[in-house]
């Protein structure tokens, strides 16, 4: 189901911006998933960008964790 119309980050409610996985981020934590990916290493960003979305998932749900809502 891609029915998101929120951000995947719990009690964000910005508006969807781009895909991480299957669920989508705000640009603001978008931009944060791409910065701690880079953080991981050059290796990582490539490995994701040839992931497939079940995969991905698991790396945005691993983000996530680290991820701190105000
Ligand atoms: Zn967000």
């Amino acid at each position: 189901m891609s029915t998101h119309t929120n951000c995947l980050v719990q009690n964000c409610t910005q508006r969807p911006y781009a895909p991480a996985g299957t669920a989508v981020a705000c640009k603001e934590h978008f931009l944060d998933f791409l910065k701690w990916r880079r953080r991981k290493g050059a290796q990582m960003f490539s490995k994701y960008a040839a992931m497939t979305m079940p995969e991905r998932d698991v790396v945005a749900v691993e983000w996530v964790k680290t991820v701190r809502v105000e």
